[in-house]
Order: structure tokens, then C-alpha cells, then sequence
């Protein structure tokens, strides 16, 4: 098995029928390159900025934070780099940034909603980001996107911050795609509408699981909720999908989910175009990948989501045609 994935490294991801599919990793800190090198990443998926705002002292200056994209757009020698603006809220915490008390963080002051309500602290990433994207193929990505209005004001602020450098003769790419992350169920639903003003879809299945069962995903006395194949997830997943092909726009998957051998035939089923994941699961994904069809897997998954009533019929319905 070993050497079977060593062949895989520098291959492309393709289907058994041909399909070229993006496998791409997750990553924290530009020292995780490496092992997305070393594993025959495709992309970047996912950069969890929030990390450089936690491993500071204080708020990272732009300076700081323009060196460490330029490095993961380097890293990355032209390939793409999902880079997400900062997540910070929920679980995690920054010393220097005093955020309310709240009965319910992960519903509460969080990510998106922090960054538009500081806006000199989001304004300062967007132009490291912007400073930073002559280096590489740089897609923006914003978290936890509830409304359309949140997505154009986030857009708005890059779109000033963009004009403002470039009257201040700075370079910036001209064809930085920005997306949003689809993880809390009222995007997903609405993806039709999202579909017209964004460039791509991230499936965030991490937080998009937890809102959607209503299951917080790091309590285990509900962990039995936490459900990726329930079918009321994978038909919010098909929507997203739908919804992006649609415009002619790519959906892709950077939660927990999309690493998962069980879901993987389900999602090359519903027609996700990229898949990204932990350095560590690239190769075992891109090996199953070569064995499925995608006709096949169109068919499994049509019958996991309008034949099954459980999460559990789907597992062994997955396996019926992967076995
Ligand atoms: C997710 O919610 O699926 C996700 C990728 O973001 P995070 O795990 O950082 O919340
Ligand atoms: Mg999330």
C-alpha cells in the first residue's frame, strides 16, 4: 500500500473514468508545507490564518503577515492557496483581543461577524493579503458567511483596500478569486444566491454538522448526533454543489469530511470539484479516487439521499458499492 501511494505523489487526481478531481491540503502555519509537498498536494485548500494571530504576542502587523503569505504562495510555486481570513471566536481565543463572555460562543461573536465589527484589524489582513498576491495564485476566503450583506461588506472592504494600494502604486494580482466557506446552514440553503456574487464554495463540514444537528462537535454526550452521512447534511452538500455549477463556479470541502473514505465516493458522487484535507489523507484519498467511477458514484449518491432515511443506511449503502 505504501508503495502504491509513494507512485501516487506526483500523479494527478483522476477518477477511473478520467475525471480530474483538485485534492488539496489544510494547513496552519507555513511550516505545514512541507508535508503537503512531501504528500503531492495539489493546492492549498485551507490556510487557518487564526493561527498567526495566536501565536503572536500581540495583533500580527501587516508586515508579519505579508511575509508569511508570501512564503505559503512561494511554498506553493503557482499552485493555489485558499487562504481564509481570520477565525477567531468559538473555541479559540486570542490574549490580546478581550471578547465578550458568552453563554453560547460558537453562536456568538465570532470570525466574520468580529472581523467586520473591527474593521482596522480585518483591513490589515486583507492588505498583507493583497500585498502578498503577486506571489502566487491567491484565492480569499471568508468564514462563517450567514447573509449576503456580510459577504458584500467583506468584499467591500477588500475591493477599498485593493483600490487604495494600487493608488498607493502597489502591485496586486488582478485575478484573486474570493469565496466564501458554506458552514452554517442558512448559506447552504441559500447557496443559489451566493452562487451569483462569489467565485467558489468551501464546505466547512466541521461547523456545518454541529449548526445543522444542532450537536456541539466538541461535546461528547451528543457526539452521537454529530452525523456527516446523515442524508439532511448530504442534501445541504448536493444544494451547495448544485448551486455552484450552476453559475459555472467550483465547490470544494476543507472540513474533517472530506478526508473521510466513507464520504469521499459520496462526494465524488454529488460532483464536489475539491477536496481538501489533511497533508496526511492525500495519498489514501487520491488511491480510492482511481478505483471510483463517477457515473457509479452519481447513482450511490442519488440513492443515499432520497432512498435513505439514516445516517446508518448510507454508511452500508457506501459500502455496497465500494466493497
Ligand atoms: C469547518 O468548520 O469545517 C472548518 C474547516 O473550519 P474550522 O474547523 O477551522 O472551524
Ligand atoms: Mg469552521
Amino acid at each position: 500500500l505504501k508503495a502504491e501511494w509513494d507512485k501516487l505523489k506526483d500523479a494527478k487526481t483522476v477518477t477511473a473514468d478520467g475525471k480530474h478531481i483538485e485534492l488539496a491540503a489544510n494547513i496552519g502555519t507555513p511550516k505545514d508545507l512541507e508535508g503537503v509537498n512531501n504528500n503531492g498536494g495539489e493546492a492549498v485548500g485551507l490556510y487557518r490564518t487564526e493561527f498567526l494571530y495566536m501565536d503572536s504576542p500581540d495583533f500580527p502587523t501587516e508586515d508579519d503577515q505579508y511575509q508569511a503569505y508570501k512564503a505559503v504562495l512561494e511554498g506553493m510555486a503557482g499552485k493555489p492557496v485558499v487562504v481564509r481570513t481570520m477565525d477567531i471566536g468559538g473555541d479559540k481565543e486570542l490574549p490580546y483581543l478581550q471578547l465578550p463572555h458568552e453563554m453560547n460562543p460558537f453562536l456568538g461573536y465570532r470570525a466574520i461577524r468580529i472581523c467586520l465589527a473591527e474593521d482596522a484589524m480585518f483591513r490589515t489582513q486583507l492588505r498583507a493579503l493583497l500585498r502578498a498576491s503577486v506571489h502566487g495564485q491567491l484565492r480569499i476566503m471568508f468564514p462563517m458567511i450567514a447573509t449576503l450583506q456580510e459577504f458584500r461588506s467583506a468584499k467591500a472592504l477588500l475591493d477599498e483596500e485593493k483600490a487604495k494600494l494600487i493608488a498607493e502604486g502597489v502591485e496586486v494580482a488582478s485575478d484573486i478569486q474570493v469565496g466564501i466557506m458554506i458552514e452554517i446552514p442558512a448559506a447552504a440553503v441559500i447557496a443559489d444566491k451566493f452562487a451569483k456574487e462569489v467565485d467558489f464554495f468551501s464546505v466547512g463540514t466541521n461547523d456545518l454538522i454541529q449548526y445543522t444537528m444542532a450537536a456541539d462537535r466538541m461535546n461528547e454526550r451528543v457526539s452521537y448526533l454529530y452525523q456527516p452521512y446523515n442524508p439532511s447534511i448530504l442534501r445541504l452538500i448536493k444544494n451547495v454543489i448544485d448551486a455552484a455549477h450552476a453559475e459555472g463556479k467550483w465547490a470544494g470541502m476543507c472540513g474533517e469530511m472530506a478526508g473521510d473514505q466513507t464520504a469521499v465516493p459520496l462526494l465524488v458522487g454529488l460532483g464536489l470539484d475539491e477536496f481538501s484535507m489533511s497533508a496526511t489523507s492525500i495519498l489514501k484519498t487520491r488511491s480510492l479516487m482511481k478505483r471510483l467511477d463517477t457515473a457509479k458514484m452519481a447513482e450511490l449518491a442519488d440513492k443515499a439521499i432520497n432512498e435513505c432515511d439514516t445516517a446508518d443506511e448510507v454508511v452500508a449503502l457506501v459500502d455496497s458499492y465500494t466493497k
